[in-house]
């Protein structure tokens, strides 16, 4: 029977759910309710006025108090608020009656398509912990010797670092190149962000470190956390490889039949993605406007070039010099994990997609895709390094009204790559860890107001590229990998 790709199907599922997005977004997210029934006894008329770039919702109480709110992401103004979450802390009474009466059709559909797109992502979230544990095992006791281990764990982290420090290079460059924050008035009326207590960078990397020595293991796998976890197989693997034979038999057969069973079940859930991605997609169309991009439009251009000269030039060319693979037919093989990737936003939830799209369909073995993915879905992350150099050095421009000097953005560089480093594979890690570069450079952190109105569809970006860079790794260890188990042969007899 005939029978599609599976890139092709959810490449058809997104377009296909970005298109009901955008006619929802285009055709049905205007609306203006005026209520007299069947409001709560306190109140007696509620207007709610809603449409996808902002929300005015009025209501007059029995005690004759007339309460206005406006929910707008990007600019400010009295009794405004960012998002209904916000407006339900602040006004519960009028979050609801949005909620139950005031929502555009589109709201209210992209509210279900996040529900059941979700449902997706947590098939997903459900086999990622038993997928890591047996697959890093697998692949460790496959390694043979704890020297394996030690070879391909050093080179796992050179490659990590290299591409960081060059995608960071390419954001920094582009941002200077593009400089999206001068000559722009943004900022007047921009909405700022709360301020927030941030953690020092030296204690995130040390909660890092904290993390890799578990004081529960149990407790690692049900949070889930993921370093913890990996850094527990390992140890695991490595002890086991100095047990007896027996007892190395024992649990490799064992980790191999778990593994065996928990890729099929994988294998099946990945069948849903074109039906994930199509719901994923057509909820973000379908809710955000796109009037949110007119103001922030060479700022989101300039993250984008960048990412994608990272991921359309850097990349490839690491792909063809040091792995030397074709690096289209290795995009092909990635292209369900990299669109997955790009619909959740999240590189932790595209895991399962990764690690089977790198073992079955780029034929990669398991013992280099287990090491190198989970712990790549954790700490490499090429795109968020980039991205946070671009936005502080944006808001640094819109602040200062110039660039910031030259040993500045040096800070900016080296924080951007421990922050990306500290950054968890989840949907807006990077928004959150950018607020020890915006202290380190002495930058206002309410400014990140400005930028958060765009930053789902960055965030959707940067993590395609996260994705993209484990996989590109994950080629070039195995290669170098395999020269070293190949013997070298022997030199021609001089004549
Ligand atoms: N969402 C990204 C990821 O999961 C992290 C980020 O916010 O940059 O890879």
């Amino acid at each position: 029977m005939f029978r599609i790709a599976l890139h092709w199907q959810i490449l058809i599922g997104m377009i296909a759910g970005t298109l009901l997005g955008a006619w929802l977004n285009i055709f049905a997210s205007d609306r203006t309710v005026n209520l007299s029934e069947g409001l709560p006894a306190s109140v007696v008329t509620a207007q709610i006025v809603d449409s996808s770039e902002r929300t005015e919702i009025r209501y007059l109480t029995k005690d004759d108090r007339s309460v206005s709110w406006i929910i707008d992401p990007i600019v400010s103004g009295d009794r405004s608020v960012r998002s209904v979450a916000a407006l339900e802390s602040e006004d519960s009474l009028a979050a609801s009656l949005y909620l139950d009466h005031g929502q555009s059709t589109a709201k209210r559909f992209g509210n279900w398509f996040k529900r059941i797109g979700g449902l997706f992502l947590r098939m997903l979230q459900m086999v990622a912990v038993p997928l890591i544990v047996t697959s890093l095992l697998c692949g460790i006791l496959g390694l043979g010797a704890a020297e394996g281990v030690g070879r391909m764990f050093r080179r796992t982290i050179l490659y990590y670092m290299a591409t960081s420090v060059l995608a960071i290079l390419t954001g920094l460059f582009v941002v200077n190149l593009i400089r999206p924050g001068l000559g722009q008035d943004i900022a007047k009326n921009a909405k700022l962000a709360a301020p927030v207590k941030a953690e020092s960078l030296g204690d995130v990397l040390f909660h890092q470190v904290e993390a890799l020595i578990p004081s529960n293991p149990i407790g690692a796998l049900v949070e889930p956390n993921f370093l913890s976890i990996i850094a527990f197989t390992i140890a695991i693997g490595l002890f086991t490889l100095r047990a007896s034979e027996s007892t190395r038999t024992r649990i490799l057969d064992a980790t191999s039949a778990g593994f065996e069973v928990i890729m099929a079940l994988t294998t099946a859930i990945i069948r849903l993605a074109p039906i994930g991605v199509f719901f994923l997609i057509a909820y973000v169309t379908a809710t955000q406007g796109v009037g949110v991009y007119r103001a922030l439009g060479l700022y989101v251009i300039a993250v984008m070039v960048a990412l994608a000269i990272h991921a359309l030039i850097t990349l490839p060319l690491i792909l063809w010099f040091f792995a030397k693979r074709n690096p289209l037919d290795y995009f092909k093989a990635m292209a369900p994990a990299l669109l997955t990737a790009f619909s959740s936003a999240s590189s932790n939830g595209t895991l399962p997609l990764t690690m089977s799209a790198v073992e079955e369909r780029a034929g990669i073995s398991n013992k280099t895709g287990s090491f190198v993915l989970p712990l790549g879905a954790t700490v490499n992350m090429d795109g968020t390094a980039l991205y946070e150099v671009v936005a502080v050095l944006f808001i640094a421009q819109l602040h200062f009204g110039q660039n910031l000097p030259f040993t500045q953005q040096v800070i900016v560089v080296i924080t951007a790559l421990l922050a990306s480093v500290g950054s968890a594979g989840i949907p807006h890690a990077g928004l959150v860890m950018m607020v020890i570069i915006l202290q380190a450079v002495g930058l206002p952190i309410e400014m990140q107001g400005i930028i958060l109105a765009v930053d789902r569809v960055l965030d959707m970006a940067r993590t395609s590229v996260n994705v993209w860079s484990d996989s590109c790794g994950c080629a070039v260890i195995e290669r170098f990998d395999l020269a070293d188990a190949t013997p070298p042969t022997p030199a021609a007899p001089v004549a």
